[in-house]
């Protein structure tokens, strides 16, 4: 094994996501040593995600790369297995999927592509900076469009009205409306309550279960999803032990008192921030997450360039990775919850060794 960087930069891809539960753990390594019929597997993660997220139905794909390939299929083909087996050539019904242009996000590939893996056709609508309701009309107005794609992320950049408005606008069409909600698993009851028709949201990030994508929605659409596994979803599917991990996240997850969860958070963060103003050239405040998750992250503002103190961090031993967004503005941000208190220190004496050296 490689060294275990240590990881202030949130649920994030190239550093392995999450660090999963000893019971999450467990759950994966004796599924491993199993057969399963598959069948029932799934069965018993619809009804868990059912119970989870209030949703109609639910099942888990590979990840959520794959839940939105998997989303705009089964909004193309629905269950009908001629079809399913045909994309990704054109169907020949609706194919055109809408995206408010800020919400095309890249989160390791533009999102715009997983639309297109379907045989879709993704049309952006507005501009990078502002995509207005009233240019989201006009745009659902139009011929042959299957789905709008809306994505609810700290990615986003640019201007868009409230989620809700613009499902509504959807709604009032019959447009099926998908969320990527990738790492909102915290939020799971809000946004159901928006009644989007399909939410994607990633088992491996906050949840920490395996790798996996979960859906959550409205049972016919589930139904479609689950139907692309005898077609483009083959390569797209849960494994057994992905499933078994996210069952067993699930539990821990609904065991989970959020307000205390919240609350020893917070004072971690507190404790944490009140150290890293005793460093020299450090002012360190907090910063709340623009998605509105249940915590938030340090900020700690540099007396002088931040890019190259950044490149120390991720030089150390062991590499210490931090959020990149505020270098320009001389600001390393930290999601700090999931640090241990050792990797506490270790960050903290770091930087004041960085700090006091030049
Ligand atoms: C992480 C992420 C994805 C991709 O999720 P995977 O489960 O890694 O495929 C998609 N959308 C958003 C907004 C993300 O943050």
């Amino acid at each position: 094994m490689t060294k275990e960087p240590i990881n202030a930069r949130g649920t994030f891809t190239p550093l392995g996501v999450s660090r999963s539960s000893d019971p999450v753990a467990r759950a994966v390594s004796e599924s491993l040593k199993r057969y399963a019929v598959m069948a029932d597997l799934k069965e018993q993660a619809d009804r868990a995600l059912q119970d989870w997220s209030s949703a109609e139905a639910g099942t888990v794909v590979h990840c959520t790369a794959a839940a939105i390939t998997l989303a705009v299929a089964a909004c193309m083909t629905g269950t009908d297995a001629a079809l399913v087996r045909s994309l990704p050539q054109p169907t020949g019904g609706p194919n055109k999927v809408l995206l408010p242009a800020p919400h095309e996000v890249n989160y390791g590939h533009p999102v715009s592509q997983a639309v297109r893996l379907a045989g879709a056709k993704p049309r952006l609508v507005g501009n990078e900076a502002a995509c207005s309701l009233e240019e989201l009309a006009e745009a659902l107005d139009g011929d042959n469009i299957c789905a709008l794609l809306l994505v609810h992320s700290r990615l986003v950049r640019g201007v868009t009205p409230p989620l809700n408005a613009m499902i509504s606008l959807a709604k009032a069409r019959s447009i099926p409306v998908v969320l990527d909600g990738a790492a909102q698993d915290f939020k799971i009851s809000e946004l159901i309550a928006l009644e989007p028709d399909l939410l994607l949201i990633s088992g491996q990030k906050y949840l920490a279960s395996p790798t996996a994508g979960l859906l959550v929605g409205k049972r016919a659409l589930v139904e479609a999803v689950r139907a692309q596994e005898a077609g483009i979803g083959r390569g797209m599917k849960a494994s057994k032990e992905a499933i078994a991990g996210v069952l067993a996240a699930l539990k821990e997850r609904q065991k989970l008192d959020m307000s205390d969860w919240a609350r020893a958070k917070a004072e971690k963060l507190t404790a944490f921030l009140a150290r890293a103003n005793r460093l020299p050239g450090v002012t360190a405040s907090s910063v709340a997450d623009p998605t509105g998750l249940p915590f938030e992250r340090a900020c700690l503002t540099l007396d002088r360039d931040a890019v190259p103190i950044i490149a120390a961090l991720k030089d150390s031993d062991p590499p210490i990775w931090v959020m990149e967004d505020r270098a320009a503005r001389g600001a390393l941000v930290l999601e700090s919850v999931m640090l241990t208190a050792e990797e506490e220190d270790i960050i903290l004496s770091r930087l004041a060794h960085l700090m006091r050296s030049d």
